[in-house]
């Protein structure tokens, strides 16, 4: 495991070689000595623990904190103030910001070390559960839970920019045929494959893919919504699931295994809901099996395999 990163938040560069000091060791440790600065280190670096002072120019330690607790991307960092002010107010406050302890300065070299121990473990085994509650067991994809709360928070996200959100849904051509042939555990690694594949063929960091039930897939495809990138990539995950040619010699529509996809491009408003993106996805992929499968269907246009010529938008009936 990597070794715990540290962001230490002074103005006086002493403090932050005396703290240093007792972290250096066995911890990486990063420093920041105003606020602005402080967000920024949170924000790319992603530490296991800010300390942080209480009275620094420009943004003080309070302002930082409530900053980063209401930001979800940094809001689980535990932060620990430490600071000269020892009196009961000050730490009330800075406990109901959300900060995790309160230490005052001058420091005991060994408790802060134990302190910043002790949180730095709960938060680990904090992101341990999280991983857990938010990923599928057996491809390692996003669950339904994590897609659910990743399609709201851009749904959200979408309603106040211009950009088309996309949503795709997938599912396995005559699946249950390949278990009753190959056996559930050959069924098991042909999901594997699947996710592996579908990771693959997603190319920009925000897209999510996510196991969304038994053998269909989902994924969410921010700020994506011309007609030639959505049927590229529908298009690009069919083909690279043909090209693992994973034999299955009892589907009545291939020799191979192959998907069926539903996509669905919104300009979110105010009253765009989530479940209507999957809704219509679904119902997509509803339209795609109908026609035949191997194929994937964008809000009402069906694309049949086009056999290995190069796709092209214009192509599309
Ligand atoms: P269609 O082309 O219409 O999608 O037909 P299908 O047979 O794929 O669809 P159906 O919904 O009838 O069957 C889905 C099958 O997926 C049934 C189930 O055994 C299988 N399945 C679901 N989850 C898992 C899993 O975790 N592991 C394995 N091996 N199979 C699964
Ligand atoms: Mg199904
Ligand atoms: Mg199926």
């Amino acid at each position: 495991m990597n070794p715990p990163r540290i962001l230490i938040v002074d103005d006086e560069t002493s403090n932050i070689e005396l703290i240093a000091e007792i972290f250096t060791e066995d911890h990486e440790v990063l420093f920041a000595t105003d606020g602005i600065k402080a967000l920024e280190l949170a924000t790319t670096t992603d530490p296991d623990l800010i300390l942080l002072d209480v009275m620094l120019p420009g943004l003080d330690g309070f302002e930082i904190c409530t900053r980063l607790k209401a930001e979800p991307h940094v809001s689980a960092i535990p932060v620990i103030f430490i600071t000269g002010r020892d009196d009961t107010a000050t730490e009330t406050r800075g406990l109901a910001l959300g900060a995790v302890d309160y230490i005052t300065k001058p420091i005991n070299p060994q408790i802060v070390r134990m302190r910043v121990s002790n949180h730095i473990e709960l938060k680990r085994a904090r992101d341990r559960l999280t991983q857990l509650a938010t990923t599928d067991g057996l491809t390692g994809l996003a669950n339904r839970r994590r897609f659910d709360e990743v399609l709201e928070c851009e749904v959200q996200r979408h309603r106040r920019s211009s950009a088309p959100l996309t949503v795709l849904m997938l599912d396995i051509d005559h699946f249950k045929l390949y278990n009753d042939t190959y056996g559930h555990l050959r069924g098991d690694d042909c999901l594997r494959a699947i996710a592996r594949t579908i990771e693959e063929a997603l190319l920009r960091t925000t897209d999510l893919a996510a196991r969304y039930g038994g053998e269909e897939f989902a994924c969410i495809l921010p700020n994506t919504g011309t007609s030639a990138a959505v049927t590229a990539i529908a298009e690009r995950i069919r083909t690279q699931v043909m090209a693992l040619k994973i034999p299955h010699e009892t589907s009545p529509t291939a020799a191979y295994v192959t998907v069926s996809l539903g996509l669905t491009t919104h300009y979110c408003t105010a009253s765009t809901q989530p479940q209507q993106l999957t809704a219509i996805a679904d119902k997509q992929l509803y339209v795609a099996k109908a026609e035949g499968r191997n194929r994937y269907a964008l809000d009402g246009l069906v694309v049949e395999p086009l056999h290995g010529r190069p796709h092209l938008p214009s192509q599309i009936r």
